[in-house]
């Protein structure tokens, strides 16, 4: 193990075992942000899905861990404050997962339930019961090489002719895990394409044999366990700041009300797609009365945060393998 991540972890954990590290977590919260839960730990392992994947053994060692050293609560008792005096010696954490993977039904909520852990997803509505896909996802795994050696000859192309050529580093590297890591710089580097531009390429990769997102009955079977919640992370995933007035109401619009349609009781709080936003997007928010919004901002939550852009904590396959790295990225944030 390199000698950086072993002072990382020897630090993450001083910073959970230490009176200060506890005192500073103790009057705040922690909400960790999650987006998928895939079949196998080894698929997780890879660079380009590290930051938003994790295996079914690392989450489950990632709960236990968060059992033994936090009280796990649900998103809105955290939010309001309550939650403390049942274990008002643990810290307070709250489970959020973003954009509405199928995995989290068929992954997540298994494990969720085992160990009785609530959790908050967020929906990026358009998604849900449509067989429309992500681009990341679609792009990624078509380069990578999921599809086949035709399918990714063919994007690779399709890219370079959109002025979007693949570095030097994906080609030269024979190791799979360095071609991995330059792949997930790539993708990095295509969200600033227009949103027409990446549903194009999205289109031009192969269909996966199962719809990416949850469907509306798969919501309604995970809300009626009372162990989830859910609440809108836009309708297309488009990034909000950038949009013009009419388009922002749109997506604001479109997101509440499916979510009003398709469960029982949706949570009043947004989840910024990417964590974007700005001044004209939180008064749009409050004038469709959401009182919180989460961000993607690294740190812990204190009271003295602006509730519509709260900040989280980031769960990586890394660090949900070993969580005393988290606990360094926890530690990092309550010095932010
Ligand atoms: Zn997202």
């Amino acid at each position: 193990m390199p000698i950086k991540t072993s002072i990382k972890r020897a630090s993450g954990w001083l910073y959970l075992n230490s009176p200060m590290g506890r005192q500073q977590l103790r009057g705040a919260g922690l909400i960790l942000m999650l987006h998928r839960v895939l079949a196998d730990d080894h698929s997780a392992e890879l660079p380009h899905r590290n930051e938003l994947c994790v295996g079914p053994q690392a989450f489950e060692k990632l709960l236990r861990w968060l059992q033994r050293h936090f009280h796990c609560l649900p998103l809105m008792e955290l939010l309001q404050g309550n939650g403390q005096a049942q274990d008002s010696d643990k810290p307070r954490v709250a489970l959020t997962f973003d954009d509405g993977w199928r995995d989290n039904a068929l992954n997540a909520f298994p494990l969720l339930q085992k160990y009785q852990v609530p959790a908050s997803i967020f929906l990026s509505t358009d998604y849900i019961g449509s067989r429309q896909r992500f681009w990341w996802e679609s792009l990624g795994e078509t380069l990578w090489g999921s599809h086949g050696e035709p399918a990714r000859r063919q994007i690779i192309e399709t890219l370079r002719l959109a002025g979007r050529p693949l570095p030097a580093a994906y080609f030269m590297n024979e190791r799979p895990h360095a071609r991995s890591y330059a792949l997930g710089r790539y993708l990095q580097s295509l969200k600033s394409l227009s949103p027409q531009a990446l549903h194009m390429l999205t289109d031009a990769c192969p269909a996966d044999s199962l719809p990416q997102a949850l469907d509306w009955q798969q919501v309604r079977w995970l809300e009626a366990s009372g162990l989830i919640r859910f609440g809108p992370h836009g309708a297309s995933h488009a990034l909000l700041p950038g949009l013009d007035e009419r388009r922002l109401e749109e997506e604001l619009s479109r997101s509440h009300y499916a979510l009003q349609e398709g469960c029982r009781n949706p949570l009043p709080v947004y989840c910024y797609p990417n964590g974007d936003h700005d001044l004209r997007v939180r008064q749009r928010l409050t004038a469709h009365h959401y009182p919180f919004a989460l961000s993607t901002r690294a740190g812990i939550c204190q009271g003295s945060d602006d509730p519509l852009a709260l900040p989280r904590i980031g769960v990586s396959q890394r660090n949900a393998c070993r969580p005393s790295l988290l606990a360094w990225r926890i530690s990092r944030g309550g010095r932010a």
